[in-house]
This record gives structure tokens, sequence and C-alpha cells, in this order.
């Protein structure tokens, strides 16, 4: 199956250019023009790389690059515009795999994009939660329990997520709606305890292992034991 590129970059001449070029040596692509709908692609789509560009409207690569580092590991490759040092050093550090500087030639692009499509097969990158019989892989937005797949809403498995990565931790209501919820929140805070109960009934009471605690008067916690 041919490997899926996505190409954020606002200036269409060149996205056009490059595009056929990666369709000639077999890449499916596809393109967005400005950050958020290349955020938005990157986030929904299953991409082998991304090629983003730093210099975009309305969120800037390296914005982009941040937010797509909170849940995906795709290998990212930048492109910048300036031959900055400091460009370099905060992609990289952002979690870029690479970065090439405009203008590039079409050779070296595709050299960096077979390297970093090696390095991803060599070693995939994914990012494994636990706790218990409970594994969630965070990039392929699976989860298992005793080894049996279990169907989550992306809710319960965002706040599954956000529990588990403090695991151990007592996390109250307010933080949870805070960082699962955010800015589409509208409602009540006991939107946590009523998805806490649908967790609990897919894998707690599904399973008969007690993962999900709850601490009266201050929140909830996972714990294995
Ligand atoms: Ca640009």
């Amino acid at each position: 199956m041919a490997e899926t590129i996505l190409l954020v970059e606002d200036e269409e001449k060149l996205a056009r250019m490059v595009e056929l070029e990666l369709r000639y040596e077999g890449y499916e692509v596809e393109k967005a023009f400005d950050g958020r709908t290349g955020l938005e692609r990157a986030l929904s789509g299953s991409f082998d790389l991304v090629l983003l560009d730093i210099m975009l409207p309305q969120l800037s690569g390296m914005e982009v690059l941040r937010r797509l580092r909170r849940e995906r590991s795709t290998p990212v490759i930048m492109l910048t515009a300036r031959d900055s040092v400091i460009d370099k050093v905060s992609g990289l550090d952002s979690g870029a795999d690479d970065y090439i500087t405009k203008p590039f030639a079409i050779e070296e692009l595709l050299a960096r994009i077979r390297a970093a499509l090696r390095k991803r097969t060599a070693a995939p990158e994914e990012t494994l939660l636990t706790a218990g019989p409970l594994t969630m892989n965070v990039d392929k937005h699976q989860v298992t329990m005793k080894d049996q797949p279990v169907e989550l809403t992306k809710k319960e498995f965002d706040l599954l997520r956000h529990l588990l990565e403090n695991k151990g931790h007592v996390l109250s209501r307010e933080t949870l709606l805070d960082s699962v919820w955010g800015f589409d929140f509208v409602g009540e805070t006991n939107s946590v305890d009523v998805y806490i109960r649908f967790l609990r009934s897919k894998l707690d009471e599904a399973f008969g292992f007690k993962l999900i605690h709850t601490v009266r008067g201050v929140g909830y916690v996972i714990r294995e034991n």
C-alpha cells in the first residue's frame, strides 16, 4: 500500500509542485494550505509522514507540531523558509524529525522523506499507557483489557487517557473537565461522573477488575491494585 504524506504548505504553487513529485515517486498526497486545516487533517487521518511549513496562516507550523505531538508520533519534516538556527532548534525540540530549508532540491526532500520513513519502520514509536490488565495504544487509538479490545467513544478515550497519564494521582472533576473537555465544554461538572460511569461499565465491570477509584470529596484516580 502506498505511503500517505500530508503536505501543509500555504504557497500553492510550491505545494502543487511537491505534490506532483511525490505522486510520481508513488506516494499518496493530501494537501492543506493553512495551519488549522493541517492540524485537523493530521489528527483525523492516518498519515505516514507530515511535511510542515513553518510560516503558515491561522496556526504556525511550530504550533501545529506542538499540538500534533500531544496525540501523534507521526514523523514530521519541517519546511523552513529561512536558514534560521532558531527555527531548526525549536522545531527539533518540539518533536520534528527533520527539517529542510527552502528553496530545496526535490531530490534532497525525497531522500529525507525516505530516511524519516525508514526510521519509523525500524522503530515504530508507539505510546503505550498501562494500568494492570489495561493497555492503551495512544497512536492507534486502541484500548485492550486482558488483551481484549474495548470500544470507547472519543470522550471516553480522552478521559481514560488523562487518568492513565496521571496514574496514581487523584484528579478533581474540575481538572478533568478542564483537560478533557476544555473549551468545548458546556454543561455541568457531573459530565465527568457520567463518563466515569461509562468507563467503569466498559472496563471495571465488564472485566471484573477495579481500576477507577473514587476519592470522596476529591475526585478520581486509576490504581493498578
Ligand atoms: Ca509559508
